[in-house]
């Protein structure tokens, strides 16, 4: 736990977040600021900064994570896919220094950019 985290914050329950998957190790929540509807974000309940700090049991429990809810977020909000993706470190606009993938649901009337052209 990190006190000044936003995401270790949701973890421990101090903040609140429309959460839609946990297990022992991660927490998943839909994004206070969605590029699409159903935007989830998957973080490990440990803090780590960047993909390279997490340890490679903590990121198959993501990696499992994702693999899990990926296509029950898409079911859920109608997509015909997503883009599944990591901002890892500062200057790859990596604003929340907690480890988190990004589930973004897509819909084949989006346009079909990548999703760094729709993150802006
Ligand atoms: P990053 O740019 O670090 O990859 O993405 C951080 C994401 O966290 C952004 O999509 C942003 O909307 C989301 N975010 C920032 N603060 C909060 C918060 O307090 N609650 C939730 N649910 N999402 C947040």
């Amino acid at each position: 736990m990190s006190e000044d985290c936003i995401f270790c914050r949701i973890v421990d329950g101090e903040l609140p977040a429309r959460v839609v998957y946990e297990d022992d190790d991660v927490l998943a929540f839909l994004d206070a600021n969605p590029l699409a509807p159903g935007h989830t974000l998957v973080v490990p309940k440990d803090h780590y900064e960047t993909l390279g700090d997490l340890p490679a049991d903590e990121g198959e429990a993501v990696f499992a994570a994702l693999h899990r809810l990926t296509p029950v977020v898409e079911a859920a909000v109608g997509a015909d896919g997503s883009n599944v993706a990591f901002n890892n470190g500062e200057a790859a606009g990596q604003e929340v220094p907690h480890v988190h993938g990004h589930v973004i649901p897509r819909f084949e009337d989006d346009g079909g950019r990548p999703v760094h052209a729709v993150a802006g």
